[in-house]
């Protein structure tokens, strides 16, 4: 067998971008079933499988009331910042905490962690990418992945956008399409066309 180690990477499937958090992202919890079903799959070859998390400071400069851009979020030990209560867990899931300063936003599951160096140890060659929110820390990972030496499928039928301007999914799709990501599903759901 020569085929490459692969690893699952799911972004940041918390309560507070859930419809009913405080950044939804519209349809959110639409990822979890698929998410879902690919951990299970990723589990059972005995492949890595990571979540990513935003756990903020409350007092982030990420946030709008300390001069950022977005509504107070997953701030650390908050039931926003838990992971949405359908998405499995497992033992065997690596938690990986971004965001985790004042000044840093964490929008990819790379920044200022260690998750390139747990890749590499497992001796991961592609890794695959799901999660919330398309337009943010998606794309930031999937774009950091790359640059960290990684092949990369976005998964789009387990992603949603932020979509602060109606095309941000569609484009950020594009962006990491440009990067060199392969983009695997339908990108109409990403583009919050559904
Ligand atoms: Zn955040």
């Amino acid at each position: 067998m020569s085929e490459k180690r692969k690893a699952l990477v799911v972004v940041d499937v918390q309560n507070d971008f859930c419809p009913g958090g405080s950044l939804a992202v519209a349809n959110g919890d639409e990822v979890v079933a698929p998410l879902n079903k690919l951990m299970k799959e990723f589990l059972d070859r005995g492949e890595p499988v990571f979540k990513t998390r935003d756990w903020h400071p409350a007092q982030a400069k990420h946030f709008a009331a300390n001069g950022g851009m977005w509504p107070i979020h997953c701030v650390q030990n908050t039931s926003g910042a838990e992971f949405h209560k359908d998405l499995s867990d497992d033992p065997r899931i690596t938690i990986i905490s971004k965001g985790v300063n004042e000044s840093s936003d964490g929008y990819s599951g790379f920044d200022g962690t260690n998750l390139a160096q747990l890749l590499r140890e497992q001796d991961v060659k592609e890794v695959w990418v799901g999660g919330l929110a398309t337009d943010y820390c998606v794309k930031h990972t999937v774009v950091d992945g790359l640059r960290a030496g990684f092949e990369v499928k976005a998964l789009a039928d387990a992603m949603r956008p932020v979509n602060l301007k109606p095309s941000d999914g569609k484009q950020a799709v594009e962006e990491m399409r440009e990067a060199g990501a392969e983009i695997v599903g339908s990108t109409s759901k990403v583009a919050g066309l559904s």
